[in-house]
């Protein structure tokens, strides 16, 4: 049997891969490709999206296409566990595929702890595919009346999904919804306080409610329990309350980080099983626990196609340098943004046209292997 790679999630840092994918195949190694949809959605477009700055089909990258193209094999499916021992990663299908070396990078999900009974207007933040249902069905309701909408947390993707629920109504919806955010004592309390009193600036000089310190206790079809007692109601609620590691590692016998993600050394490899490799929100790095942000998945990218591949040929590993500060600006909705990086932070138009630019260019240099 020839040698087999196996990649499970065709996310950020599997992108460079993904584009030299040909190179594994030339060499006879069999690659397969697991994802539960044929496409990946490049999540800093995920808001754009919701606000109809862009469409779908901008902010996706065709993942079977690319994968069958460059000679392997597409599997649309959801990897449940792994056997380590056995060299098999398990499907919720029931399916096992074996592997001589795999990468995991299957991203993170938002517990689902709080919410109970029904969940057809509920919309975790993940998958990122889901806010383009989000938006169809706030267009729908908004036909007969103004929807109300809830957004519960106050980190980056709480905001930034206020600011573009807001912008799909100003534009496209028949009647505006009314959007009330639930959050703790402040807006992106892991940035300096400028940041979040800009961003709650703007989104409640555009009508916007922000209810700082109702953390909330539970929700049940279209009702919030708030931790003080209150009952509140709405008709959509998206979840932006924190993400987690994918949960395929917890009960797969394979050494894993305090959060559950895929424990990675400085080769982005399981320090026990050498076959096994990670990126992105799914993994532990060992020597620094990293933010759970885009930007870290990026730059493992050529690392991780490098190291895949020095695998497979004997040859030395290359080690994942972090690197500094990193980037953040936030999409506002409004065709503004916030600027964030080291000291230098600012708002308005230029921070989203820099933004705007950056993720479009991103886009265009990975949808380049779709050709
Ligand atoms: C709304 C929002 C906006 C954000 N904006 C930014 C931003 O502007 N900048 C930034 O740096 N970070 C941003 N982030 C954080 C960023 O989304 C994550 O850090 C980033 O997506 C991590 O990339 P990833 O490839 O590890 O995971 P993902 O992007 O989640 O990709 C994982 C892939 O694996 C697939 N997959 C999932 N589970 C399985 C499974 N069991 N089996 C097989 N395949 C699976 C998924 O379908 C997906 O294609 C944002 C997050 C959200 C929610």
């Amino acid at each position: 049997m020839n040698p087999q790679l196996v990649l499970v999630g065709g996310g950020h840092a599997h992108m460079v891969t993904l584009a030299n994918l040909h190179y594994f195949t030339r060499k006879g190694i069999h690659v397969t490709v697991i994802q539960p949809s044929e496409h990946h959605y490049y999540s800093g477009m995920g808001p754009g999206m919701l606000g109809k700055t862009y469409s779908p089909e901008e902010i996706r990258f065709a993942t079977r296409k690319v994968v069958e193209k460059k000679g392997g094999t597409f599997v649309k499916g959801k990897v449940s566990a792994l056997d380590p021992e056995k060299k098999e990663v398990l499907l919720e299908s029931g399916d096992r595929i074996f592997y001589d070396a795999v990468s995991f990078n299957a991203g993170s999900f938002i517990p689902m702890d709080i919410v109970s009974g029904e969940t057809a207007n509920l919309f975790p933040v993940k998958p990122i595919e889901s806010l383009k249902t989000a938006r169809e069905q706030i267009i729908s309701l908004s036909e007969q009346q103004p929807v109300r909408v809830a957004v519960i947390g106050g980190g980056p993707s709480a905001v930034e999904i206020s600011g573009n629920v807001w912008r799909l109504g100003d534009r496209f919806c028949r009647h505006p919804p009314l959007i009330t955010l639930f959050c703790g004592a402040r807006l992106l309390s892991r940035a300096p306080q400028k940041v979040g009193l800009l961003a709650g600036k703007s989104l409640e000089k555009r009508g916007i409610d922000i209810r700082f310190n109702t953390p909330v206790d539970k929700i049940e079809k279209n009702r919030i329990f708030l931790k003080s007692g209150a009952v509140e109601e709405a008709d959509i609620i998206f979840l932006a309350t924190g993400i987690k590691p994918s949960n395929i590692f917890s009960n797969s016998g394979v050494p894993t980080g305090p959060d559950g993600g895929l424990l990675v050394n400085r080769f982005l490899q399981n320090p026990e099983y050498p076959e096994i490799f990670g990126g992105g929100d799914c993994i532990y790095f060992k020597d620094q626990p990293l933010d759970k942000v885009g930007v870290y998945a990026v730059r493992q990218n050529p690392v991780l196609y490098q190291n895949l591949m020095a695998y497979f040929d004997n040859a030395p590993l290359t080690p994942f340098e972090p690197g500094g500060d990193y980037l953040l600006i936030y999409n506002l909705g409004d065709g503004t943004g916030i600027f964030y990086k080291w000291s230098i932070m600012f708002g308005g138009r230029p921070a989203f046209i820099i933004k705007d630019y950056i993720d479009r260019k991103f886009m265009a240099k990975f949808k380049a292997s779709e050709k």
